[in-house]
């Protein structure tokens, strides 16, 4: 946080050069978003085509075309994503944020369309701040094991608790882990967490900016 403030300037002169087109903006989301591969949201099939519109992929065996920006919060922005992620860039580094109408009159947009933006990025910023993942994951715990009329407890030594992460898409749950642990503690979800939930998960759904922005800077 600390380095993000005092080079800002450095941070904001490398952000205009890397992102100076809308290309610029889907390729770098796509990169992101694919690091690990493709995997299609309607049949989990690995194998695709290059779709129609720039940085898309098509799933060969359904057909289903995924854009790099469905998933995250650039989907359906209703102006040019190189706007929408120079907006983002202005509202997660400046120390005093920026007004709708500021942010209206430098970009050109409706001062409506720039606080309707404004929101949804200030929910997913807020929600990453205090819990980094909120938003595209789900975690629960269970008990699994023992007879089903014994109540939930963490005295119940033959039964065991689980923790799962659910990673949530637009097309519902998409991979789940699930591991046992000893304790609902936070260093143990913690741990589960840490190795389950990646920092690149949290860059694809572009909701914690910080880390997100950290990345394209690197
Ligand atoms: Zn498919």
């Amino acid at each position: 946080m600390e380095r993000r403030i005092t080079f800002a300037g450095v941070n904001s002169i490398m952000f205009h050069q890397r992102f100076k087109t809308d290309d610029d903006c889907l390729e770098y989301l796509s990169s992101v978003k694919w690091e690990n591969g493709f995997s299609c949201k309607r049949c989990n099939s690995d194998k695709y085509c290059i779709g129609k519109k720039p940085f898309t992929r098509r799933c060969t065996k359904c057909r289903y075309e995924e854009s790099p920006t469905s998933g995250t919060m650039f989907d359906k922005v209703k102006f040019s994503i190189l706007k929408a992620f120079h907006i983002a860039f202005k509202i997660s580094t400046k120390k005093k944020g920026m007004s709708s109408l500021e942010l209206s009159n430098e970009f050109g947009l409706r001062q409506k369309t720039c606080w309707e933006f404004k929101w949804k990025l200030q929910q997913a910023m807020a929600s990453s701040l205090q819990y980094p993942l909120t938003g595209t994951v789900h975690v629960d715990e269970c008990y699994i094991g023992g007879p089903e009329e014994q109540k939930r407890g963490r005295s119940k030594v033959d039964k065991k608790l689980v923790v799962l992460v659910l990673e949530i898409t637009d097309g519902g749950v998409g991979r789940v882990y699930a591991e046992v642990i000893e304790h609902s503690s936070a260093k143990e979800l913690g741990a589960f967490l840490r190795k389950y939930v990646s920092i690149l998960t949290a860059a694809k759904q572009m909701l914690n900016f910080s880390i997100c922005w950290l990345c394209v800077l690197k």
